[in-house]
């Protein structure tokens, strides 16, 4: 008898390969002698239409017969994919229920059965009913995953990121070559660990995950939380209980320069910043006093303690400062907008000026005490010459110097989607000659996130277009699918060309001739200003942003030291020429 069943086992797979759309099933037991039916899963049988197949002549016939219908049905294969193997299982069971019921009647009147029309058409309605079921729930998980996951991801609701974050492993951050920043792991018992293998070089730009939720961690953590793995895997997983693999986040940072900036900063509190001006991609951004994420929640009370500490800050982003010098730029290119002759412009700098306060005067000098002479709107720039600045300042409207920098997205919203505070200006007609003046050298009220002065000089590195910067290059599942790229977008022109090109002659002037020399032998052309902010009662904010090489832009850099008791020629000039060297050699 075995060996009968396995001969009618292999002629019943032999069937269903043959006929896809037509399944044959021959069922022979010791009760049952010849059980054999057709089911067509694309026509509905009527009872009448079904003849008796149980002699082996019929069984011929049948055989036969299928031959035309399957080649009139192939063209609808594809809407019953692999589920011949639960037919078959239900047959099986069909076929076990029979045999079990023939033998309680203890006697063999199942011999005599005989396939009625009516009987066939239950377990056609039986099957199709296991079959609906069957789609109906893989289908739901299969939507669940792909629509409601997603919407609940971007819930910033943070009971529903709790939830998600139940169902889902918190996908991989990589750097820009595909090298792990951030991952997770997940022990025996289910408890998943957040970890950072770089410790404290991508603290800030990166991010925490869990204590101090910040960075990329929280910008993105929608889809960090969002798992694009096979669907079918998924719905596996769902109804295992197990948790599914959240998407990678693929960054634009270079861990190379991320790495140079982050050792070029050292011991001093300040920024480096780097983007590709012709794309916006961030390259790299580093802030100190900076924290090792992966101890974060061991430091953090001693950190929050102390209520002026600036550690769990991005000053990238999240810190304005007085731009000093480096907002020349600005006065520069509102004094070109304003319709003055300024390429006749000439100043006899004395070393100091006078300005009216209101209630009486205050003298404003020139950086260590410098007199620099007759110099014309190029050479005011290239030395840094503030007395020249303040008397450009105090020619310039103050609306229209206002309407320059709001051109110039202060007191914006930046274009980016990376998360940052407004820098500000303000300035009217009415304020003194002493706040008119300072505000031109880059003090007044005046304040500038790095990230902001990057995107300026890159704007002019880019011929005045400036590009969105971002952080995101690409989203992939975990198993490497593609979920999201992110191609580089064009915000719109900051400045004319021509603005552009004067701008970026005279940034080469403070490289070749001017307060940066020290960049004019590094093998490539750099163009920049340089800046040193007096801060009241903490020393110096000192600043370089500027791009190279001049006539290629590949990098456009802000570095910002903070407390410095040295001018930037000490302090932020060198560290961005090793930045730039490290990118460019
Ligand atoms: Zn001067």
């Amino acid at each position: 008898m075995k060996k009968q069943d396995k001969n009618n086992q292999r002629k019943t797979s032999k069937n269903i390969k043959k006929n896809q759309e037509e399944f044959t099933f021959n069922v022979d037991d010791d009760n049952l002698d010849a059980f054999e039916f057709s089911v067509n899963l694309d026509d509905t049988y009527d009872s009448d239409e079904i003849p008796d197949y149980s002699d082996s002549y019929q069984k011929k016939r049948l055989s036969r017969r299928t031959t035309p219908r399957q080649e009139r049905m192939t063209p609808r294969q594809e809407s019953v994919p692999s589920h011949r193997e639960d037919i078959e299982n239900e047959t099986e069971k069909l076929r076990k229920n029979k045999k079990r019921k023939a033998s309680d009647r203890g006697d063999n009147t199942a011999k005599k059965l005989r396939p009625v029309g009516a009987k066939k058409k239950q377990i056609i309605v039986v099957m199709y009913s296991f079959l609906a079921l069957f789609l109906i729930m893989i289908g739901y998980f299969v939507y669940f995953n792909i629509f409601e996951g997603q919407a609940i991801a971007s819930n910033p609701n943070n009971v529903r990121t709790a939830k998600l974050q139940e169902n889902i492993v918190r996908g991989k951050i990589l750097s820009n070559d595909g090298t792990v920043l951030a991952d997770s792991t997940v022990d025996e018992e289910g408890n998943v660990t957040r970890n950072y293998p770089f410790n404290n070089i991508f603290a800030h730009v990166i991010g925490t995950a869990n204590i101090n939720k910040s960075g990329l961690e929280a910008s993105a953590e929608s889809l960090l939380l969002t798992s694009n793995a096979n669907p079918l895997e998924r719905a596996i997983n769902e109804i295992r209980g197990d948790k599914n693999m959240g998407d990678s986040v693929i960054t634009t940072l270079n861990i190379d320069l991320q790495q140079v900036a982050y050792d070029a900063l050292g011991d001093n509190q300040g920024v480096v910043v780097a983007i590709e001006p012709s794309t916006g991609k961030i390259l790299a951004m580093v802030s100190k006093p900076d924290y090792n994420p992966n101890t974060l929640a061991q430091s953090y009370q001693e950190i929050i303690a102390d209520t002026d500490s600036k550690v769990l800050l991005n000053q990238a982003t999240q810190g304005t400062f007085v731009p000093g010098s480096i907002f020349k730029i600005v006065t520069a290119l509102a004094y070109m907008r304003s319709g003055e002759d300024y390429q006749s412009y000439t100043y006899n700098c004395q070393g100091n000026i006078s300005l009216d306060t209101g209630s009486g005067s205050t003298t404003l000098s020139c950086f260590n005490n410098s007199v620099h002479g007759t110099v014309n709107f190029e050479t005011s720039f290239i030395h840094s010459c503030n007395t020249s600045f303040a008397n450009i300042g105090l020619n310039l409207d103050a609306d229209e110097f206002t309407e320059v920098s709001n051109s110039l997205l202060f007191n914006k919203s930046l274009p980016t989607s990376v998360s940052h505070v407004k820098s500000s200006f303000s300035l009217s007609n009415t304020d003194s000659g002493w706040l008119k003046g300072a505000t031109a050298i880059g003090q007044g009220n005046t304040a500038i996130t790095p990230l902001h002065a990057t995107m300026i000089v890159s704007a002019v590195a880019n011929g005045g277009m400036l590009m969105e910067p971002y952080l995101i290059d690409s989203v992939k599942s975990y198993d490497g699918g593609d979920v999201q790229k992110n191609m580089p977008v064009n915000y719109g022109s900051l400045m004319s060309t021509g603005e552009a090109s004067t701008l970026t002659e005279m940034m080469r002037g403070v490289v070749t001739s001017g307060t940066a020399t020290s960049l004019s032998n590094l093998g490539f052309s750099v163009a920049g200003k340089t800046g040193t902010a007096e801060v009241d009662n903490v020393g110096n904010n000192t600043w370089f942003v500027g791009f190279a090489p001049v006539d290629n832009p590949k990098i456009a850099i802000c570095v910002l030291i903070e407390n410095s008791e040295k001018s930037s020629s000490y302090t932020a000039v060198p560290i961005a020429g090793q930045v730039l060297s490290a990118y460019l050699k």
